[in-house]
């Protein structure tokens, strides 16, 4: 590979810098044991506190943002891949710590890499990317508690991007979804997904009893704060909620009375530093669940260069569903 090849990547050079377009080397590149010839990345919330830089999310400089990519090996010094294998690089920290997906090459650890399962476009891998694995292991949370069909399960932050995918899975998977938005113009949108019934975002985050009707066999909640505290008090008995998100606020305040008198179960979805063998099993059923015609629907793609205005529309609640970004 020629080390002075030169190739484009999006790059905040210290804290506070504005996100910018720049022309690489390969030579400049961190180790790693594999070089990627990247195609793909995507656009999560914590990208957008990335790039913005309205949460610490960056941990040194320079940094190359994106915490997701997809492409194909260009050089492997790991007997795990070859030259041409199709990869996916979710988490892991990069785009945080490491060097991310913002780029058109990235050179980074083999144990970090998924192989792209093989009914799988790399451009659909995207639409999917963290959110949508953040929603698979949501969703196999619930079915490891004993998800109840006889309840409803609900989904909050619906027409993001983990929510809008939450939906597609539990649909798919003969639940009754409840769809939590607070946007009115993404209700024909969220029925498309599988959503069986919508609520306004506000009827899950107001004041209430410790304890009221039992509604929601189970609960992903990407949003947090008040409305986790919501969600908790109608959980049916036994009934479990994946918190994955803060969408709506990081503190959230409940009695002990959900837990003590419904067994209810808090479980929490870390999506970074998740096993391999967890990823594996993840992405194998999200290539089995989720239809291309659905990911086409869900996705919108954008090139490098409209990373930093899309950056605040995220953490600003206006995109709906998933943003990929073509790095070429
Ligand atoms: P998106 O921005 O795509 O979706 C978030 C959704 O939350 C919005 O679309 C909106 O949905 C709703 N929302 C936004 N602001 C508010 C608010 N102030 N109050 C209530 N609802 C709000 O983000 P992602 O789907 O990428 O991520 C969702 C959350 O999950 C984030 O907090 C993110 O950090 C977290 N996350 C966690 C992961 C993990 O490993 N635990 C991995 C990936 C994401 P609507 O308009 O329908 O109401």
């Amino acid at each position: 590979m020629d080390q002075e090849k030169i190739f484009h990547a999006l790059v905040l050079d210290h804290v506070g810098s504005n996100a910018c377009v720049k022309n690489m080397k390969i030579s400049d590149l961190p180790e790693g044991d594999v070089l990627i010839k990247v195609s793909y990345s995507s656009l999560n919330y914590k990208d957008g506190l990335a790039v913005t830089g309205r949460g610490k999310i960056v941990r040194s400089y320079p940094m190359v943002p994106g915490i997701d990519l997809t492409g194909v090996v260009e050089y492997s010094n790991s007997p795990k891949f070859s030259t041409g294998d199709a990869v996916i690089l979710t988490g892991w920290e990069i785009g945080e710590k490491y060097w991310g997906g913002y780029s058109q090459y990235a050179r980074v650890k083999a144990e970090w890499l998924v192989p792209l399962p093989a009914s799988m476009k790399p451009k659909h891998a995207m639409s999917i990317g963290t959110a949508g694995l953040t929603a698979m292991l949501s969703v196999m949370a619930l079915e490891e508690n004993g998800l109840q069909s006889d309840y409803e399960v609900v989904v909050t932050g619906a027409a993001g991007g983990v929510g809008s995918i939450a939906i597609a899975l539990l649909s798919k998977l003969g639940y009754k979804v409840v769809a939590s938005s607070g946007r009115e113009e993404a209700h024909d949108y969220l029925r498309e997904l599988g959503a069986y019934r919508i609520i306004d975002r506000q009827v899950l985050s107001r004041e209430g009893k410790p304890l009221e009707t039992q509604q929601w066999g189970g609960a992903i909640d990407t949003v947090g704060g008040k409305t986790l505290t919501g969600i908790l008090r109608s959980l049916s008995h036994g009934g479990a909620v994946a918190a994955c998100g803060l969408a709506g606020g990081s503190d959230f305040c409940t009695t002990v009375f959900p837990f003590i008198l419904r067994g209810a179960k808090l479980i929490g979805i870390e999506s970074v530093l998740c096993p391999s063998e967890t990823r594996r099993k993840a992405w194998e059923r999200l290539s089995q669940l989720l239809t291309s015609d659905l990911l086409e629907r869900i996705t919108q793609v954008y090139p490098l260069s409209e990373i930093p205005r899309l950056s605040e529309e995220i953490l600003d609640g206006r995109v709906r569903g998933r943003i990929v970004i073509d790095v070429n």
